[in-house]
């Protein structure tokens, strides 16, 4: 469970967030919309802990407030969230890293055989082709590819609490409809927490939504079930503010 209390965040002197309360239980999903600029990013940055930000309030995750805390340790208490500029690296081999980062994040070892098979399953709930995990980690990849690429990352992670950040940005509909059966797999088999972030209808109709949050001019103005999300899709955010 994720649990935001008071949250407000400065940057350069800037009040870009101001008191936010939000609560997202485990296995429950999330989504986050608003206008350019209302502060949707500067939310999941500081749940990441990006230094950037000047955080007050509290976040609470795993009996913990993560503001006490690293990005590098919030990632290993089990938070995941999607870059928005992904890096290209070449030399750096796909099956390589996923095997690094299985490593890094679960106790349990797998022989290589299983954890082929561990991949294998994931892969397959994207569509991705096998052939990938010998290519180069973002190397030449289209847009679609690399946000695919992410979502296998959180895969191999098995987060507890997944923050995508307009993930959905320019995908094609099979390569959304693989997003959210990610998203849809770690819910169930996890109880993982997520919260997307995003400006279009189209991947919140292959998810189970609990809650719609919407922010504006860094407040939080409005929190309703999935049918707001039609209201600010046909009339827009002012028939809504
Ligand atoms: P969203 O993701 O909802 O579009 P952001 O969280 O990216 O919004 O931005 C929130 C606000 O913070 C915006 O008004 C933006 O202009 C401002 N902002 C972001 N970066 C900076 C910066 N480096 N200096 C000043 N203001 C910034
Ligand atoms: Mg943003």
């Amino acid at each position: 469970m994720l649990t935001l209390k008071n949250l407000s965040v400065r940057l350069h002197k800037k009040n870009i967030l101001n008191k936010i309360d939000i609560r997202i239980p485990d296995g429950e999903t999330h989504v986050l919309m608003g206008q350019n600029g209302a502060g949707k990013s500067t939310l999941a940055q500081s749940i990441m802990g990006n230094p950037n930000y000047q955080v007050t309030g509290e976040i609470l995750f795993a009996d913990q407030n993560l503001l006490d805390l690293d990005p590098q340790q919030r990632a290993a208490l089990g938070v995941f969230l999607s870059f928005q500029q992904i890096l290209e690296i070449p030399g750096v081999k796909i099956y390589d890293y996923l095997k690094l980062l299985y490593k890094k994040s679960h106790e349990q070892k797998l022989t290589p055989l299983k954890f082929k098979a561990f991949l294998r399953e994931k892969m397959a709930l994207l569509a991705f082709d096998e052939s990938f995990l010998e290519r180069s980690l973002n190397h030449g990849f289209s847009g679609g590819e690399k946000k695919k690429m992410e979502v296998l990352q959180m895969l191999v992670i098995e987060p507890k609490l997944v923050i995508l950040d307009e993930i959905d940005s320019g995908l094609d509909i099979d390569a959304i409809q693989a997003v959210a059966r990610a998203v849809n797999y770690l819910k169930e088999k996890h109880q993982t927490s997520v919260l997307i972030i995003t400006h279009y209808s189209r991947i919140l109709q292959f998810l189970t939504l609990d809650k719609v949050h919407l922010l504006s001019k860094g407040q939080l103005v409005k929190t309703g079930g999935a049918e707001l999300v039609r209201q600010i899709e046909d009339k827009g955010f002012q028939s809504v503010l």
